[in-house]
């Protein structure tokens, strides 16, 4: 099958698997070049592993530690006439090189949020790992099923209290668009915390340590966004912010929980605003995403996901010391994003913004490459006209 982008909207509803395999790839000879991290983990467990920031978690863990991990994704494989998701092709990808390097990989895919997942990873980390001494927790999901009550919640991105009206991306045709967004309802809101805030994280950590898996010095990070002022009222004051400090509030409760496990520990990093395939549906962020990598890249100061995660690990979480935090007790890996010559320089650009002067002072070459490259699109090296098998099967086959 030749396969090719189907590009609806801010969504690809085609996937590469050699375009997936080489972007992997990519990752891992990052970090292979960038050197081994001493002192990282050996056993990780990586909730939501198959794309963005988790896969990137992914491949840090094994390829910079020597880590064998586990990953838990929800991924939709091949059928005829439609290829997988590229998350599965990524995660296809991963275990074939890690097998290759000899390091052990597994993988699950189904609903994170269900008990009879957790069950199942409990029963492979007892057997095959004995226990973990990292747990990433990288999900971005629009709905969750509630394991214990079975209701269903869908996260919604709206601001709270007032309407938001300003400007988006169109990125079918690179023009700007008015936006109008409705103040979410208090039951949206919970219903946004119930899908990404950190009790999910939290019932992981139950379901781990119930069983006695959870590794001396254990440390369990999820990722956060705080973002500038411009996204404010959409992204930090607004529903997705909301989960966000439930998500950090749960990190507090488990770090106090995890300290008796030989001075275990529980954080959020806040990460940099990344294309991805949940940030690209997120309203006026891919605006502000367009401005701050323009910014970043002329500023030679700009990261993707794997370089930001291999930061992570090599002076945050392993550099051995005390894990450096901010005043909220977060990690910061937002700072080059945050600074205030980018930030200053993204805010000029945001103001005098039009039509005529958007393609000049927004990278919009960079965010459709980048975008392609989710889907395993544009990829050097990858021949797109030869025929490739759409039917890619995963090593571990634990789905
Ligand atoms: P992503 O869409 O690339 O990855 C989401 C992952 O979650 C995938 O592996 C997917 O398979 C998995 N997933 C979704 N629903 C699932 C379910 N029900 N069961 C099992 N797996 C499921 O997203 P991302 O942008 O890498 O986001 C990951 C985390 O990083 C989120 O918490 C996000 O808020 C945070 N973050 C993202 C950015 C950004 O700009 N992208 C910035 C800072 C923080």
């Amino acid at each position: 099958m030749i396969i090719e982008p189907k590009i609806r909207g801010f969504i690809c509803t085609t996937a590469h698997p050699v375009g997936c395999a080489w972007s992997v790839q990519e990752q891992i000879d990052y970090v292979c070049q960038h050197g081994k991290i001493a002192g990282g983990p050996r056993k990780v467990l990586v909730v939501g592993a198959s794309t963005g920031y988790g896969l990137a978690s992914r491949v840090v863990a094994a390829f910079g530690c020597g880590a064998g991990t586990i990953g838990v994704f929800f991924e939709k494989e091949a059928e005829p006439r439609r290829t997988a998701s590229a998350g599965w092709y990524n995660a296809v990808a991963f275990e074939r090189k890690a097998q290759q390097a000899g390091l052990y990989a597994r993988s699950f895919n189904g609903d994170a949020f269900s008990d009879e997942i957790k069950q199942k990873v409990v029963e492979a980390i007892r057997k095959d790992l004995g226990q973990v001494d990292l747990i990433l927790y990288s999900l971005a999901s629009p709905r969750r099923q509630h394991p214990r009550t079975g209701q269903i919640s869908k996260s919604v991105l709206k601001p709270i209290g007032n309407i938001y009206t300003g400007r988006s991306l169109d990125v079918t045709t690179d023009t700007l668009e008015p936006v109008t967004l409705p103040a979410a309802t208090p039951d949206e809101i919970e219903q946004t915390v119930s899908v990404m805030g950190g009790e999910d994280w939290e019932y992981w950590i139950d379901a781990l340590e119930k069983e006695n898996l959870l590794a001396p010095g254990v440390r369990t990070v999820a990722y956060s966004y705080v973002g500038p002022e411009i996204t404010r009222s959409i992204y930090r004051d607004g529903t997705i912010g909301k989960a966000k400090d439930h998500l950090e509030a749960t990190a507090r409760k488990l770090d106090e929980r995890l300290r008796k496990y030989g001075g275990g520990r529980a954080l959020v990093s806040v990460n940099k605003a990344l294309v991805t395939q949940s940030s690209s549906a997120i309203p006026v962020i891919p605006l502000y995403f367009v401005l701050l990598n323009k910014v970043m890249k002329e500023k030679r100061v700009y990261e993707d996901c794997i370089a930001q995660i291999y930061r992570l690990f090599a002076t945050r979480l392993y550099a051995g010391g005390p894990i450096p935090v901010d005043d909220k007790g977060l990690v910061r890996m937002d700072d080059l994003e945050m600074r205030e010559d980018v930030q200053s320089a993204v805010c000029r650009n945001w103001e005098k913004l039009n039509d005529r002067n958007l393609a000049q002072i927004a990278d919009l070459k960079g965010y459709h490459e980048e975008f392609l490259k989710l889907f395993g699109f544009g990829v050097n090296g990858v021949n797109y006209n030869v025929d490739v098998d759409p039917d890619q099967k995963l090593l571990s086959a634990s789905s």
